[in-house]
């Protein structure tokens, strides 16, 4: 596991957004950076999911986060603008966005891949965090230190049989993480990672990999460290690395 012990108010005053935030990773990174003291805004397609994170959230007496339910997969350009001004009118800034949300599609050959299921995962892996970012610069650019975490995968990073549409979504997210890194590097105060969450008990996983002990596992709140050290301070010159969790 990466190794790091983040302070208990690592996190504080800061505002990130979680795509994904209703289940699995997603959810336990909004959790873990509310009670690092972060304000989050909880995107993800199942409104009831993210109440129940909300609800988790409130209770537990951090800071009160925000419900922004999106479907990644139908949401048009105007609808990032509308989340963006959103985010401006309640927050006049965002200081970390985490890119989260993803869709396995099925594992199947190249040959016989749905050209239909195709579209959508890269609608939803791919497409997404690139006009979701394109949308936030602008928010980014007014906090005074922000960080871009882009979720990718070890296909995302080699290439293996029967992972399709996934895994080229992955290769993209690498891409998209290097070039906004580059861009960004000179004018900025903003830096751009990945993570690669490493195999994690979450449904995504399960249906994967059907056959395999979910127990043997680590769990979403295990893999936390490297997601809270790049959303702090203390990751602040680290730019453009593909980073592993595990
Ligand atoms: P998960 O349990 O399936 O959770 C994915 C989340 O994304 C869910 O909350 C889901 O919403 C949301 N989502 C899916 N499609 C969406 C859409 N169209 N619009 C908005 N939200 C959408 O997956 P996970 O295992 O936590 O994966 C989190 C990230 O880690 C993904 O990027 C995944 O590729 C990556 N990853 C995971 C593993 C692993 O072993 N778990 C390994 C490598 C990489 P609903 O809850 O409403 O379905």
């Amino acid at each position: 596991m990466f190794d790091y012990t983040p302070p208990p108010a690592l996190l504080a005053k800061r505002i990130i957004l979680v795509t994904g935030a209703g289940d699995g990773i997603g959810r336990a990174a909004a959790k873990s950076f509310a009670a690092h003291g972060a304000t989050v805004i909880l995107l993800g397609r199942t409104t009831s999911k993210l109440e129940a994170v909300y609800d988790e959230i409130e209770k537990a007496g951090h800071p009160q986060p925000a419900i922004y339910p999106l479907n990644l997969e139908g949401a048009s350009p105007n609808d990032y603008e509308d989340l963006a001004n959103t985010l401006e009118t309640e927050f006049g800034r965002l200081d970390g966005l985490l890119h989260n949300a993803s869709l396995l599609g099925t594992l199947t050959p190249i040959e016989h891949y749905d050209i239909e299921q195709w579209y959508q995962v890269i609608q939803v892996n791919q497409n997404a965090p690139f006009l979701l970012t394109q949308a936030c610069l602008n928010l980014m650019k007014s906090s005074r230190e922000a960080s871009i975490v882009f979720t990718s995968s070890s296909v995302g990073r080699k290439g293996r049989a029967y992972w399709g549409a996934y895994s080229v979504s992955k290769f993209a997210i690498e891409g998209l993480m290097q070039i906004l890194a580059d861009e960004l590097e000179a004018n900025t105060t903003i830096r751009v990672n990945s993570i690669n969450p490493g195999a994690t008990r979450t449904a995504m996983r399960a249906s994967a990999y059907p056959g395999e002990d979910q127990k043997s596992l680590p769990a979403p709140e295990d893999i936390m460290p490297l997601y809270l050290y790049l959303m702090g301070p203390e990751s602040r010159e680290l730019n453009g690395q593909a980073l592993n969790a595990q």
